[in-house]
């Protein structure tokens, strides 16, 4: 299932085209992931997340008193040898959702008080 959040109808087949000659960030695999074929991140075109939660310590100025709200996508394009997040960037740990539930995560860091969101390797996946 693809998902896209687009403003419009050109938005959304202009998207719908990097996802079929993906070209979503520099790696440019060409995989047709509307078929379901799977490039180097081995990302399904679905929004897949491996946890979300306020996040706290880490850039004081961003994070403040509550938090960051984190998002953390599931794959990752850029495969390191020493990845402290292996289970989240290789899809070990990852659940599909709609985009529905993406925006009830949102709302619900901003009801914990999160100061801001942030989408963590979000480059894999249309969203705009
Ligand atoms: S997002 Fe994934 S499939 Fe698309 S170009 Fe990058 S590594 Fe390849």
């Amino acid at each position: 299932m693809i998902t896209l959040l687009c403003y419009n109808k050109k938005m959304e087949d202009d998207l719908l085209k990097l996802y079929k000659n993906c070209k979503l960030c520099p790696r440019r695999c060409g995989v047709d992931r509307t078929a379901g074929k799977k490039g180097f991140c081995q990302a399904p075109s679905d929004i897949t997340i491996s946890a979300y939660m306020a996040h706290r310590f880490e850039e004081p100025p961003i994070s403040g008193d509550n938090g960051s709200g984190t998002i953390f996508f599931s794959y990752c394009t850029s495969r390191c040898s020493y990845c402290q997040n292996y289970s989240f960037s290789r899809g070990k740990k990852s659940k599909i959702i709609s985009v529905k539930d993406l925006a009830d995560i949102m709302l619900k860091l901003q009801e914990k008080g999160c100061h801001n969101i942030i989408l963590l390797r979000q480059r894999i996946i249309a969203l705009l």
